[in-house]
């Protein structure tokens, strides 16, 4: 059998395109190794029952000698919040037990379309809220590298696989930095898109302003390769954009000479660890070695942004998951009307944690307290992208810290809701001002990964993949993996 363990995308697109191996064979090393390494894990929700035929096809097809797509034959893993026709995505929430999808997301006909083979789904935070994997209904997820640890959150499951070679590549959601902190914590790459760069038709929305559909995968190359198959415009999202330049990882000149890198100061204070801000520094001298001009910039609003995104997102999910009413779809808990059916089915069918953001939404988004809070929030909004606008005037890409530590103890942070909403310092900034932002590994602190994030401006993801692939090429902490 194929030892999967560390196979990179491009690994596989060239064996599969070589007859190395059949997608099929590729297809029955991952089940096995998912069965084999998962247990414990708990990244992989559902492993797809259709994907051997799936690969199989996808062989055929090569046989013969007929045109394929980028993906053809390759797994990919998909965050429990994206539709497959089919399959009984639930958002790793209760109140969605049952429910089956009844239509594909965007990014999953995309996928298809290129010829990948849907392996499975994975798990994550209840609804996309939090930072640790821990809120799902089926179980937390654990960290690779140490499984007393979190992976992170909220796509957990999807950097978890990847990390451990369930699945070269996977998806994920960010809303505040659910892909990247993940990625950061279990030593994969991980990325956001602009805001509008990937569609969100058929995403289960969280905060439909900050949602970003994106990629893991181990490598930058990999994940710019991936990005190309699922971006651009999508008729089914409006706030989807035409892209002038598309994601092709094949002509990038991966140099840094003569780029000019911003170091935000407001991002290096106290609470970050020691470790993180070193590895971080020596990544940041590495590209100064290969001729980037690095400068200290100023982002004054910063400090505003955790209680900023406290507020909109909150207020947009409990919007979103107004839906959820225990009659349509999944949980159902009956009352003596409709108002306690309503009641009891959302009380019983949601956790706690996602109760506490309708709560939080519903109250600032009343009358009365939506100037005070939500409108007052946009306004801090702007402010923040008004510091990114600034900065991007002098610097082609702003670096800092994905997270301001490694991977903490399962059960750390959990129950104590204003900790665990702190661990998202650095990333929820890139979500507020719709900028894309990627995180890489750049290192390991007591034997846990360490990432580093690169902001651009938006649409400007191609300055991202240069940076992070020229990192790469003089890097090994990307090939480490945890035993
Ligand atoms: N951890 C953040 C939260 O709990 C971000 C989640 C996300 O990006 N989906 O809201």
């Amino acid at each position: 059998m194929i030892d999967v363990s560390t196979l990179t995308l491009k690994e596989i697109v060239s064996s599969l395109e070589k007859e190395k191996f059949s997608s099929e064979e590729l297809v029955l090393a991952y089940q096995k190794r998912i069965k084999d390494v998962d247990e414990d894990l708990n990244s992989v929700l559902e492993i797809s029952p259709t994907a051997q035929d799936d690969a199989k096809k996808i062989d055929k097809a090569r046989a013969e000698g007929k045109s394929l797509g980028k993906l053809a034959g390759v797994p990919v893993l998909l965050k429990d919040n994206m539709m497959v026709k089919g399959w009984g995505n639930t958002s790793g929430s209760q109140i969605l037990e049952g429910h089956k999808s009844i239509y594909n997301a965007t990014v999953v006909e995309r996928l298809k379309k290129a010829g990948a083979i849907l392996l499975g789904r994975t798990n994550m935070d209840e609804f996309a809220m939090g930072s640790s994997t821990e809120t799902s209904h089926f179980g937390p997820t654990k960290n690779p590298w140490d499984k007393k640890r979190v992976p992170g959150g909220s796509s957990g499951g999807s950097a978890v696989a990847v990390a451990a070679g369930l699945a070269p590549i996977a998806l994920g959601s960010d809303t505040g930095g659910s892909i990247r902190q993940p990625a950061s914590l279990c030593g994969v790459v991980g990325l956001k898109p602009t805001y509008g760069r990937v569609s969100r038709y058929g995403l289960m929305a969280m905060a439909s302003s900050l949602d970003q559909i994106g990629p893991f995968a181990r490598t930058v190359e990999d994940v710019a390769f991936l990005m190309s198959t699922i971006e651009g415009k999508d008729s089914k999202d409006a706030t989807s954009v035409e892209l002038k330049d598309t994601s092709v990882p094949e002509l990038m000149n991966p140099s840094v000479d003569g780029m000019k890198i911003g170091i935000p100061k407001e991002y290096f204070l106290k609470g970050m660890d020691k470790d993180v801000e070193k590895l971080v520094m020596n990544a940041v001298a590495e590209l100064e070695k290969g001729g980037a001009k690095v400068e200290e910039i100023s982002m004054p609003h910063t400090e505003y942004a955790l209680a900023t995104y406290y507020i909109i997102m909150p207020c947009e999910a409990s919007s979103n998951l107004g839906r959820y009413d225990g009659l349509r779809y999944g949980y159902h808990s009956t009352g003596n009307n409709l108002a306690e059916t309503y009641s009891l089915s959302r009380g019983e069918g949601f956790g706690p944690e996602v109760k506490r953001r309708i709560m939080l939404g519903s109250y600032a988004l009343s009358a009365g307290y939506y100037d005070a809070y939500y409108r007052k929030a946009l306004k801090v909004r702007s402010l923040i992208k008004q510091d990114f606008d600034e900065a991007f005037k002098h610097v082609d890409a702003i670096v800092t810290p994905t997270s301001p530590s490694i991977a903490w103890k399962l059960g750390e942070k959990f129950g104590d809701p204003l900790t665990m909403y702190l661990s998202d310092i650095y990333t929820i900034t890139a979500n507020l001002a719709t900028v894309p932002a990627i995180s890489l590994p750049c290192g390991f602190s007591k034997d846990m990964p360490v990432g580093l994030q690169l902001m651009g401006r938006p649409f400007d993801e191609y300055t991202l993949f240069r940076i992070g692939m020229y990192y790469q090429n003089l890097t090994e902490w990307h090939k480490r993996i945890p035993v």
